[in-house]
């Protein structure tokens, strides 16, 4: 890959070329996702390092269903807290001196409901809007988390690698498969509890 692309085709790209099965959709089909296993996708243009991280609602709070008691709302918003931290959640070599911009926390839904956590707060109750007919344990367990990362990185060529915290933060979270693009290439791999870091 020599050509250089810009955010955010990388990732719609890595979704083409990286889409499992039979399947060529580059969306995820949300609600046939599985416990424990998520998505995480790096790309580095310039000084630009885009993270992505798509993972099931259950992986990262517990449940899938939208946050009703205060347990459940107090759970996510520790939660939003601890994704919107970036330093907790990746370790990017220091000398690459990459600052971070703003984190975008999206709760994804199977209606377009998306609810943009990283927006102060208010949003509108959807709870009633469930599809007639739709099976309620069905809708009951499944929504995922979308996070976007993206930090300039003032010397880049020092991003070799990274480091994520994802799997101690978050232990229903069980794999992470990896998409990772650079001027060096493309590669994919499964990071997990054990093995928690990428290489460019
Ligand atoms: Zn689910």
């Amino acid at each position: 890959m020599k050509q250089k692309i810009s955010y955010p085709s990388i990732f719609f790209m890595m979704a083409c070329l990286f889409a499992t099965g039979a399947k060529a959709d580059t969306e995820r089909e949300y609600g046939t996702h599985e416990h424990g296993a998520g998505q995480l996708n790096v790309a580095l243009d310039g000084k630009t390092l885009d993270i992505e991280v798509i993972a099931p609602a259950f992986d990262i709070v517990g449940f899938g269903h939208k946050a009703e008691s205060e347990a459940d709302k107090a759970t996510l918003a520790k939660a939003t807290k601890t994704l919107q931290d970036t330093s907790a959640m990746f370790s990017i070599p220091k000398t690459a001196d990459c600052q971070a911009k703003p984190v975008t926390v999206k709760q994804v839904w199977e209606q377009e409901d998306d609810d943009d956590l990283s927006a102060s707060g208010k949003k509108a109750e959807g709870h009633e809007d469930h599809k007639k007919g739709h099976h309620e344990e069905e809708h009951e367990g499944h929504s995922e988390f979308k996070i976007t990362y993206q930090y300039t990185c003032a010397a880049p060529g020092k991003v070799t690698g990274l480091e994520t915290h994802y799997f101690t933060l978050f232990q229903n979270a069980k794999t992470l498969k990896t998409s990772i693009l650079s001027t060096k290439g493309q590669k994919g791999s499964v990071l997990d509890s054990k093995n928690t870091k990428i290489l460019f």
